[in-house]
């Protein structure tokens, strides 16, 4: 039997998890499961799989979580503290699922058990880059992918050398607004950027789809963990999603993973890592698909990729304040205070005002989360 913690339970990524985990549950215990308000959602969880401790980021629902757990026998904490305590009791696999830089704590507390880290929460390799890189390696961690993207990638660079590698090539849905033109973007509605044409994900990363900041981050993360070089790493639009990444070798071949738009899918693969689980995703039809398409980014319309370019080329803090700056727009834009358009441009803004020198510690990064959070709300409020 293996241990497992979900970090973000109650979310899409969590379900997802915890449905591979249902269908398996004598291979698997579960250690703790956590949330950020989402006290019944989570205490029902809990109590499905037995966990150690359920715990809710924020403090204000751990009464909620204690009264839904009392007679359980099951550990209920709140705060900041107790997720990373949570994280820190260590499990053979832990789910990195929190969405944002909210999660980039518990993940390094987990990553410090040196355990088997597979990691959705893109946000926080994206702020602490080097930081956790280094973190893993000191630790000896396993750093797993779920992120469909790397996965794949993951997958097609199993048993060759890196050094043979011509180029990675990220494959992105372009999302909902990909033929949308500049002036229908301008006026794109939170209810439409959330409808993503073949994936579906939390509001944020639904957004990021839409904005192409999503594919930006995965740029920046797939610099971190494959480390080929920043011009050896590629962006294509693939309005399919069948198709989840592709790496070219020197020889001119190019291995490509393919499969349905179910997260279970690059999940199963890193549960059972290195073996392979069964899944209940429907089998991969290329006769009923058809046709599969590709076409180049349009950063134009979409300056997201470019910009998450230059932050990885800048390197150090730049990408962190890309992804704060970036979780303040969207947030903003899902509360209807700033337009769809206004997002990149306001992400571009921050870059331009803040620049601070590579952090080297954990609290280094918090810190220049808070600040570009912080230059980030001021533009909101004066748009
Ligand atoms: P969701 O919004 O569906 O879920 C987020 C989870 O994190 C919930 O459990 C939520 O709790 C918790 N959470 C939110 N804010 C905080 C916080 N401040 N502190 C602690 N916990 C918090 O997100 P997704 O599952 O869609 O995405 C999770 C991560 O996985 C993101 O980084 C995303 O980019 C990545 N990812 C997601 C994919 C997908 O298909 N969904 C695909 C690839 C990557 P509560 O329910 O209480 O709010």
């Amino acid at each position: 039997m293996r241990s497992l913690t979900v970090l973000g339970a109650t979310g899409s990524i969590g379900a997802s998890t915890l449905d591979l985990i249902r269908r398996n549950r004598d291979e698997w215990r579960v250690v703790a499961l956590t949330a950020h308000s989402n006290a019944a959602d989570l205490a029902g969880l809990a109590r499905e799989f037995g966990v150690e401790i359920a715990v809710v980021a924020d403090e204000a629902h751990l009464p909620a979580l204690r009264d839904a757990l009392a007679g359980s026998g099951i550990e209920a904490a709140g705060g900041p503290a107790a997720l990373i305590e949570a994280a820190a009791r260590g499990a053979d696999v832990t789910v990195a699922a929190i969405v944002g830089c909210a999660g980039l704590a518990p993940t390094m507390a987990a990553i410090e058990q040196g355990g088997i880290i597979a990691l959705a929460n893109k946000e926080a390799l994206v702020s602490a880059g080097e930081v956790m890189m280094a973190a893993v390696e000191r630790y000896g961690a396993t750093l797993l992918p779920i992120d469909s993207e790397h996965n794949a990638i993951f997958q097609c660079l199993t048993g060759n050398e890196r050094a043979h590698v011509r180029w990675i090539t990220l494959t992105a849905s372009g999302g909902p607004f990909r033929d949308w033109s500049w002036e229908r973007l301008s006026a794109a509605t939170p209810a439409e950027a959330i409808r993503h044409p073949n994936w579906d994900m939390g509001a944020k990363i639904s957004v990021d789809s839409a904005t192409m900041f999503n594919k930006g981050l995965e740029l920046i993360e797939a610099h971190y963990l494959f480390p080929v070089g920043l011009d050896r790493l590629r962006i294509i639009v693939h309005p399919q999603s069948v198709v989840h990444s592709m790496v070219e070798y020197r020889d001119g071949s190019t291995l490509a993973q393919l499969g349905p738009s179910d997260m279970r899918v690059p999940i199963a693969s890193a549960l059972a890592w290195p073996a392979r689980m069964d899944t209940p995703c429907a089998p991969l039809d290329l006769a009923e698909i058809g046709e599969l398409t590709f076409r180049k980014p349009d950063e134009v319309r979409f300056p997201a990729t470019r910009l998450a370019r230059e932050a990885a080329q800048a390197g150090g803090a730049i990408p962190a304040v890309l992804n704060a700056a970036n979780e303040i727009a969207v947030a903003a834009f899902l509360g209807g205070q700033i337009s769809f358009t206004r997002i990149s441009a306001q992400v571009e803004d921050v870059l331009g005002s803040y620049a601070p020198p590579p952090p080297g510690s954990l609290s280094d990064v918090l810190d220049v989360d808070m600040e570009a959070r912080a230059r980030a709300r001021v533009l909101v409020t004066s748009t």
